[in-house]
């Protein structure tokens, strides 16, 4: 069934805000069975939103809008929607209760203002917000389903969930089209699909493949190209995909890597502690980002500065004085360093040149040593990563998993 999203919003245009709404949305109608088949991103005006739901009502069936519910001036959607569709007005008991309770709690004064959140258009079913005071509304058009959502993007997640996906799923009858992704690290998408080639073109006409890289990480989803396709004849070419693959898989789920690193933690009931220097902290961070990290994170060093090397870590200074604190040697002295102060089973190390600036001809900006130990086990590997600052520490978080991964399996 043909689905299309509307993001509303200046901010999307301007470059202010990146649009994770539509991202979301896709994602969770997708496996629903709707064909999202376009977006469209419009300013805050009434012209855009009226041209944008001429050209999407002729096309779809299902269209959701999100943002400019707010009180303010700025955010139009209600009354274009209202006019649009020729609607009188309603007041909504439930929702200005809701209002009151919100405002009560807060200590502030329900303002006209914000009263007036409560008052929808007749037309509309009110999609309940529990998160906000912006209710979100349904329009039933002759059959065309039109739903305008907030623009916070935890709010719209809070009325997909519990409000919109529930009455989607009892009012059309569609049957999902299967999907699935897995995660491959340190191969460059080009030599996977070169490998992949013979089972691509075994696959064509029933099933595609989407190749998506970020940060020495490529997911790949393998797509029934329609519902006829069963789940066994889906799994025999799953099974087959990961086989083509091998060890370039480093998990058969889409999960970020740092629920991946907690789940493995967690199992092995390890420890971890890190000692950063040019990731200032940042593997630690996605470690502790992951709910129930205390049962595996013991805590991070971040040893920038040399003297922080050798005072905490414990890092001989005359090994910083002849290798240099971007070395083989400074790498390993850090991880034993740390997994020693920290009483830890398992550790990690970076030391490196995040860049723009600091590169010399024999180390280059983008080089990282990374070292990971596991128990008595030490792994030390030197890499060159592009990017920017922050670019270079998702690479070096997601390269230091893949490291981890190995010297787990060679150690065993
Ligand atoms: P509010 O009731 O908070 O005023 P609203 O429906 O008016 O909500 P907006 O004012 O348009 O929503 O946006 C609220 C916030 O959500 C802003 O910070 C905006 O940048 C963000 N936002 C809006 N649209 C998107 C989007 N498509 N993706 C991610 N964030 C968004
Ligand atoms: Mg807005």
């Amino acid at each position: 069934m043909k689905a299309e999203i509307i993001t509303i919003g200046d901010e999307l245009l301007l470059g202010q805000t990146v649009d994770t709404n539509s991202v979301f949305i896709s994602k969770v109608l997708t496996p629903l069975g709707f064909n999202i088949h376009y977006k469209q991103a419009i300013s805050d005006s009434k012209q855009a939103i009226i041209e944008s739901l001429d050209l999407s009502i002729k096309r779809s069936k299902l269209i959701i809008i999100t943002g400019g519910l707010g009180p303010t001036k700025d955010d139009i959607t209600k009354h274009t929607l209202a006019e649009y569709f020729h609607s009188d007005w309603r007041w909504d008991k439930d929702v200005l209760k809701h209002l009151e309770s919100i405002f009560s709690d807060r200590g502030r004064e329900l303002l006209d203002i914000n009263k007036q959140q409560a008052m929808l258009p007749a037309l509309c079913e009110t999609l309940f917000n529990r998160k906000g005071t912006a209710p979100g509304m349904l329009f039933d058009i002759q059959g065309v389903w039109v739903a305008s959502l907030p623009g916070v993007p935890y709010e719209v997640v809070e009325i997909m969930e519990h409000s919109l996906i529930p009455k989607l799923k009892s009012e059309f009858n569609i049957k999902p089209i299967i999907n699935r992704t897995l995660t491959t690290a340190l191969i460059p998408e080009s030599k996977i699909a070169q490998k992949l080639e013979a089972f691509e073109e075994s696959i064509k006409n029933r099933f595609s493949l989407a190749y998506l890289p970020s940060y020495n990480i490529v997911k790949i989803r393998l797509n029934a190209l329609n519902s006829t396709i069963t789940q066994n004849e889906f799994d025999q070419k799953w099974e087959k995909l990961i086989h083509e693959l091998g060890d370039w898989v480093v998990d058969t789920t889409d999960s970020p890597i740092s629920e991946q690193w907690a789940k493995i933690l967690i199992e092995k009931d390890f420890q971890i502690s890190t000692a950063e220097s040019c990731t200032g902290g940042y593997i630690g961070n996605q470690l502790v980002s992951v709910s129930g990290a205390s049962t595996y994170f013991q805590g991070s060093v971040v040893s920038y500065a040399n003297q922080i090397k050798s005072n905490v870590l414990n890092v001989d200074a005359d090994l910083i004085q002849k290798y240099g604190a971007v070395s083989k040697e400074v790498a390993v002295a850090m991880v034993n360093g740390v997994s020693q102060v920290m009483n830890t089973s398992v550790a990690i190390a970076t030391t490196g040149i995040a860049g723009p600036t600091g590169g010399t001809e024999e180390k280059p900006v983008g080089t990282i040593w990374i070292a990971v130990k596991i128990n008595d086990h030490i792994s030390v590997k030197q890499y060159k990563l592009r990017g920017t600052r922050i670019e270079f520490m998702l690479r070096a978080f997601n390269t230091a998993f893949v490291q981890f991964k190995n010297l787990l399996q060679h150690s065993k």
